[in-house]
């Protein structure tokens, strides 16, 4: 009978192949598969595995090693602290995106009330994260893909966020337009796809909706700004996050449709430039602001 020792060396052998951390991914698939905490891991290492469970983890193992990536194999991610189911019909959240929520965040008082948005939500990561960090506000989320919103919807469940969370399935600010005038519309924040086509195969096990971005990457970007131009009042946060080496070309995006916008923009934990924040103008449809978004000048 194989033990938890025998096991976790022996994986940490086959894993060697993919990963520069291996004994950290051993440990995870085998906490995973016996539904255990790393610490009973190691504090009982004689303790034998179940036939049944060593050949589960053969099966997540050989997942990873035929380049299947970690949080796909084992099934959930952590982001902003939370504990998030992952498919391949979500992109993986990454670390660099919670600057985007840290962003939005300081956009929105700690007790307010009102809207948030999230646009192409995926897993529903960063409305978590804000609804999460905000207890009295609702994030309306949306997202094209509709087996997207089926994961964000089981992650909300999970978390017990799904009265302050909405759902909606579309284009970017399209489901959700005549929500956009009404109650007060605290910020907007959107990961959409950015990636340029050409670069999106070496990121083959994530969804193309996701991060396709068109020849140039922000395809979507563009197609997002011109809808906030078109659809949100004046006067209202948003927050995009960009890939390396974009942010000029999206503040320039942002200036040709709100001018005379203050752009600013984060750097994440590389040094990339990596969020864009900007406060819509009313300059969008040339209507005055009080016009635009009657809630807020109140
Ligand atoms: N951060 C992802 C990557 O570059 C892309 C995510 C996106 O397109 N929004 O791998």
């Amino acid at each position: 009978m194989a033990t938890r020792r025998d096991l976790r060396r022996e994986f940490r052998r086959r894993l060697r192949a993919v990963t520069e951390d291996p004994e950290l991914e051993a440990d995870l698939i085998l906490t995973r598969v016996l539904k255990i905490s790393r610490a009973d891991l190691l504090a009982d290492p004689d303790k034998t595995v179940k036939p049944d469970e060593i050949r589960l983890v053969e099966r997540l193992v050989n997942c990873r090693l035929q380049g299947k990536p970690l949080p796909y194999v084992l099934g959930e991610w952590e982001f902003y602290g939370y504990c998030l189911k992952v498919t391949p019909a979500v992109l993986i959240p990454r670390p660099e995106t919670e600057i985007l929520v840290d962003a939005a965040l300081e956009a929105i008082p700690p007790d307010a009330e009102g809207l948030a948005v999230d646009v192409g939500t995926g897993s529903g990561a960063v409305a978590i994260a804000l609804a999460g960090a905000r207890p009295r506000i609702t994030v309306l989320a949306t997202d094209i893909s509709l087996a997207a919103v089926a994961i964000a919807r089981e992650n909300l469940a999970r978390h017990r966020l799904q009265e302050r969370v909405e759902l909606y399935v579309g284009d970017l600010l399209v489901p959700i337009k005549s929500r956009l005038t009404s109650g007060r519309l605290l910020a907007v924040v959107a990961n959409l796809p950015y990636v340029p086509t050409a670069e999106t195969a070496k990121l083959a096990w994530e969804p193309v909706v996701a991060l396709d971005g068109g020849p140039d990457g922000l395809t979507v970007i563009r197609r997002f700004l011109d809808q906030a131009r078109d659809f949100l009042p004046s006067g209202v946060p948003v927050f995009l996050e960009v890939g390396y080496g974009q942010a000029e070309a999206v503040r320039a995006e942002v200036l040709r449709r709100f001018s005379g916008a203050d752009v600013t923009v984060r750097l994440d934990l590389a040094g990339i430039p990596r969020v864009i924040g900007f406060v819509t103008s009313a300059d969008g449809q040339g209507r005055p602001a009080a016009n635009r978004n009657p809630d807020l000048t109140s």
